[in-house]
């Protein structure tokens, strides 16, 4: 079992696949960052990935998210999503994505044994989604939508709240989602050194006025082990609001990250951690499962969001 400096068992790990992404949302990327040049010879290959992998799940990690970057530009993806589920059936094997190229990788990702997808959807206004992404994306991204659901894959959307961007579109959107059967959850936008430094978030409180102009709402706390706050309108309808610079989802938390370059992060908000590609691509098993209990000796109580302390990296970088 995998158990921290704090007590906390670890049993998710998400594993950032690239930092490359075809989108430059404004609230991720700098615009002028339009290249991301990727050295293949540092990345974790799929089957250092795995190798790994396999200790954690032996470890008892029985949650795997694979992000990005854009993770679907990652070649292949596929055939590792097969490789984890035929190493042990019943893992709970999810990915994040924008979309954009589920119309031709739904179905293999399906058949090869993912079963959940978070989805990033900010807008349904054609313009607006072009103005955020720096490019003409809606159109695609809903037939991705399309073609995820109808292969069967859990579907969750993903929406940064953002003030005079999609402030008049939060109604919309979960009209959307409640029509189509997915759960949408709204996100606070964290403010980062790479976004565009004009944006401002919506706080929870006002994403809730604002639903609350056309429903009576619950809330239902929080999601087990996730920084989500879940809510229930009167029909039965279930939507998230993430907040994620609160402390309290830290005391529960039981993820670990992975970066494309092997970089092993304990919290999302944290400058340090270790990396296994060295140990990884010498088969050195027993020298990254070593670095591996380090890392989990040495993750924070609590997220240091604000503080000195506070990553500087992107979110394109770990995975948001
Ligand atoms: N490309 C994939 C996607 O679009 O979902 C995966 C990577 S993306 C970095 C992961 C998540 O981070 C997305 O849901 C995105 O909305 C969120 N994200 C990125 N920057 C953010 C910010 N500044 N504030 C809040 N969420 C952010």
């Amino acid at each position: 079992m995998l158990i921290d400096g704090h007590n906390r068992v670890v049993n998710y790990l998400r594993i950032s696949v690239t930092q490359r992404c075809n989108f430059r949302c404004k609230y991720c990327m700098p615009e002028e960052q339009m290249y991301i040049h990727e050295d293949k010879d540092k990345l974790l290959t799929f089957e250092e990935m795995f190798e790994f992998c396999k200790v954690m799940i032996d470890e008892g990690v029985n949650k795997i998210r694979i992000t990005g970057g854009e993770p679907l530009l990652r070649k292949d993806l596929h055939k590792f999503i097969g490789m984890l589920n035929n190493y042990k059936s019943g893992l709970d094997l999810a990915l994040t994505t924008n979309a954009y190229y589920l119309p031709r990788l739904a179905k293999p990702l399906a058949d090869a044994g993912l079963k959940r997808l978070n989805i990033s959807l900010d807008t349904l206004d054609k313009h607006k989604a072009h103005m955020i992404a720096r490019k003409d994306v809606l159109p695609q991204v809903l037939k991705g939508i399309e073609a995820a659901k109808k292969v069967g894959l859990g579907i969750k959307l993903n929406t940064v709240a953002m003030k005079r961007v999609n402030e008049n579109e939060i109604l919309d959107l979960l009209e959307y989602a409640k029509g189509e059967g997915f759960i949408i959850r709204y996100i606070e936008y964290m403010q980062n050194s790479h976004a565009t430094q004009s944006l401002e978030g919506l706080k929870s409180e006002q994403i809730q006025e604002i639903i609350s102009q056309r429903y009576n709402f619950t809330s239902l706390g929080k999601a087990p082990s996730s920084p989500s706050e879940m809510f229930e309108l009167e029909d039965g309808y279930n939507f998230g609001i993430i907040n994620p610079h609160k402390h309290d989802f830290c005391e529960s938390c039981n993820r670990i990250r992975l970066d494309a370059q092997g970089l092993l992060i304990p919290c999302l908000y944290f400058e340090d951690g270790r990396n296994i590609k060295e140990a990884m691509s010498q088969g050195d098993i027993q020298k990254a499962t070593e670095i591996l209990r380090d890392v989990l000796k040495n993750k924070p109580e609590k997220n240091k969001w604000g503080e000195d302390e506070a990553s500087s990296r992107a979110f394109f970088e770990v995975g948001g």
